[in-house]
């Protein structure tokens, strides 16, 4: 793989950073000031993109960044920082934000599978962390539809044990990559306002 990565150049960077005082118009609290947290896609194009389009600055939400903005587990790492977000650290709205053109919408077992080998990992590493019970079919399942996928994790927020009592608006977006254009998916306030109207 690479032989010079970046670490020389950010720690240079850093010394300028912190020299010229660059933190001082970063200070904030932990807590979020729109009260809401993100989950979003880990896609390079994202990257400041997706607040710009959203109007956030720093300080304003908690963004959790994930491939494909996915759930996989209802008590795993990603679940862990939006029930941290919501009960912990004040979050009281959740945003859920799919994209078009997505890496995971093909990453398979097997496309994953040919590129840890074209990587250099041995075949007999893979066997094994199969052979202990991982199933990497399950723990990389593609979606075909973004909205769909959206959806999915919007449901999952919404219906968590640790939330669906308390009526915690989730909301689902999807971004377009390029032009940070937001599509709505899922009204989280409307859903709960029809909630409210069957009661
Ligand atoms: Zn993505």
């Amino acid at each position: 793989m690479r032989e010079i990565g970046n670490l020389s150049q950010i720690l240079h960077d850093n010394e300028s950073f912190i020299d010229n005082k660059g933190y001082e118009k970063y200070q904030t609290t932990k807590y979020p000031d729109k009260r809401m947290v993100i989950l979003a896609c880990m896609d390079t194009r994202l990257v400041g993109l997706l607040e710009k389009s959203m109007g956030i600055e720093q300080g304003q939400a908690i963004i959790v960044r994930v491939a494909g903005a996915q759930i996989r587990h209802p008590f795993g790492s990603i679940m862990q920082s939006i029930l941290v977000a919501i009960h912990m650290l004040k979050a009281e709205e959740v945003v859920v934000v799919g994209h078009h053109d997505c890496g995971m919408q093909c990453a398979t077992k097997q496309a994953f599978v040919e590129k840890l080998t074209e990587n250099g990992v041995s075949e007999f590493n893979i066997r094994m962390a199969e052979h202990s019970g991982f199933k990497l079919d399950q723990w990389l399942e593609k979606f075909d539809n973004v909205y769909d996928s959206v959806q999915q994790s919007v449901s999952m927020i919404a219906n968590h044990p640790f939330l669906s009592e308390i009526g915690i608006p989730v909301h689902g977006l999807v971004i377009d990559p390029h032009t940070g254009k937001l599509e709505l998916v899922v009204n989280g306030d409307q859903q709960e306002l029809k909630m409210e109207g069957i009661k």
